[in-house]
């Protein structure tokens, strides 16, 4: 299992750079740096310590990339899968060997707590090991006598170079959604990683340089906007992933669709929990109060709107404001603390602006966070616990993603007025529902729109063996992260008509 390696560098993550470069790309098997003029600097949000520079990268850094993987695929789609599993093996050897200095700067660049950024970890690692069974997963099927003495088959086969396009919040393991599949399939693999974040990928690509890959077979290219419009229209790109907000995704799906690509776009989210009152309430609330302020609510998985449901209503609300009070907000690699800050202080003012708004719809603050700090970190970007109650699906806080350490309220009769609610939002990634009857599950699951269901779970997050993302707003594309699709959209399958005279 896994040998623990703390950071070397006390608090200063291994992969940045101290010397205030702008940190490089890997392309083609080497660190080159980008071709780019603008950088932007990397903050620790907890501490407002400096983590170094990223480059804000170009479409010819893009290029180069690209040029790197092309030249790499022929070579690997030739390679047997079985070998190119071995690699996997070797990639996820490491990832092991490394796991608590991966987690910690998760934690030094997001702000998460260290045991959220283990789980998250472990989770990306997950993928390494189910794409390892890329020889059994990508197989094709046959069938004889098609016609008398025609048979058909389908193989898959690899089909050139992908890319993900990936968000702050999940730094080490979103990029995993994608890439293990895409190259055990005999793909090349280009990463851009959220330039808030991307010192996760830094130290992960340096781990995968020491696993020995093929030179091109993996890249990483860092930057922003320009970054991901130039992957968007590159002709010798095949097919994206894009993990993000809904409004960028709906752009990435569209411009890199009608550059011919194959997409698949993960958006935004606006999580409903239903509580009914046949529901544990001490086990429901500890659940639903890890689902809201876990990762302080940066989780396309969090809950946001809690649907409080007949008699449910009054216990559920007062529980639920005396345990987010209980929570230890501060920096994440320190013991105890369980809420850390948001991403940047630009979010956390965002997140700020959402609640304002928020009073001014009427809504009943019943729990306000805003004033909170941590004294020994007077520059992070922390925001506290908040609760509104008397939220309506009208209202800003109803309807919007909020992406912060913030839940709203919302009261329904029933059931059905509990899944009107559910159905009135834009959005349908996941959903959940607490209660201690079978039956009001099994119909809540059945006539949910939603495509992430949790019963009596707070976050529905499906394992690398499932298909994970959701419909409506919150998914652009059809085939979806991990599990089978995954195969499925790496792949082209060719079908052979044989007939032998
Ligand atoms: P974001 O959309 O701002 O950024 C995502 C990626 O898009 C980044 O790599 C960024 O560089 C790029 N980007 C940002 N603005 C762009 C623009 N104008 N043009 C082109 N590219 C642009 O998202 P974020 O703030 O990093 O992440 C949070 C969002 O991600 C939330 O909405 C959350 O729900 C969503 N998310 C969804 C899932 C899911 O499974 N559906 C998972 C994780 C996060």
């Amino acid at each position: 299992m896994a040998v623990s390696t703390r950071p070397e560098r006390g608090a200063f993550p291994s992969a940045a750079r101290a010397d205030g470069k702008p940190i490089p790309n890997y392309i083609g098997g080497s660190w080159t740096p980008s071709l780019a003029a603008e950088s932007l600097p990397l903050t620790n949000p907890a501490t407002g310590e400096s983590l170094g520079r990223v480059p804000l990268g170009t479409a010819a850094d893009i290029d180069r990339a690209v040029q790197a993987a092309q030249a790499a695929f022929p070579k690997w789609r030739g390679t047997p899968p079985v070998v190119r599993a071995r690699y996997l093996f070797k990639v996820k050897q490491l990832f092991d060997e490394h796991f608590d200095e991966l987690s910690a700067i998760v934690t030094q660049e997001n702000g998460k707590t260290l045991d959220e950024a283990r789980g998250s970890v472990r989770r990306g690692i997950e993928n390494v090991e189910h794409a390892c069974g890329i020889p059994a997963l990508m197989m094709g099927q046959t069938l004889e006598d098609v016609a008398t003495g025609i048979d058909c088959e389908y193989v898959r086969q690899p089909m050139g170079v992908f890319a993900a396009i990936t968000p702050f919040n999940f730094p080490a393991m979103v990029p995993l959604w994608f890439w293990p599949y895409a190259i055990a399939t005999g793909n090349c693999y280009i990463v851009k990683p959220s330039e808030q974040v991307p010192l996760s990928q830094q130290r992960m690509f340096e781990l995968v340089h020491e696993a020995g890959l093929p030179p091109g077979v993996m890249n990483l290219v860092h930057g922003g906007k320009d970054a991901v419009n130039a992957i968007c229209a590159h002709p010798g790109i095949t097919g994206v992933s894009f993990v993000g907000s809904t409004a960028v995704a709906k752009h990435v799906y569209t411009t890199a669709a009608a550059s011919g690509k194959r997409v698949q776009a993960l958006g935004g989210a606006k999580n409903h929990v239903i509580v009914m009152p046949d529901c544990d309430l001490e086990r429901t609330t500890a659940v639903v109060t890890e689902s809201i302020f876990g990762c302080a609510g940066q989780r396309c998985l969090a809950g946001s709107v809690i649907v409080a449901t007949g008699k449910a209503y009054g216990p559920i609300k007062d529980r639920l404001i005396a345990a987010a009070k209980s929570l230890t907000m501060g920096y994440g690699l320190e013991p105890g603390v369980v809420l850390g800050p948001l991403v940047s202080r630009a979010h956390r003012d965002r997140v700020v602006k959402m609640i304002d708004q928020g009073t001014k719809d009427g809504a009943d603050l019943a729990l306000d966070g805003r004033g909170a700090t941590v004294a020994k970190y007077p520059e992070g970007a922390f925001l506290g616990p908040t609760i509104f109650d008397g939220v309506t699906p009208k209202m800003t806080i109803g309807k919007d993603e909020i992406f912060g350490p913030v839940a709203s309220i919302a009261k329904a009769a029933d059931l059905d007025e509990a899944l009107e609610l559910v159905h009135a939002s834009p959005y349908a990634n996941a959903t959940s529902i607490f209660t201690s009857s079978g039956k009001t599950a099994r119909e809540f699951r059945y006539r949910a729109g939603v495509s992430m269901i949790g019963v009596n779970i707070g976050v529905a997050a499906p394992m690398a063996f499932f298909p994970f993302g959701g419909t409506k707003s919150s998914f652009f594309g059809d085939l979806k992260a991990h599990g089978t699709d995954s195969v499925q959209f790496f792949t082209d399958k060719k079908v052979v008509i044989s007939r032998w005279f």
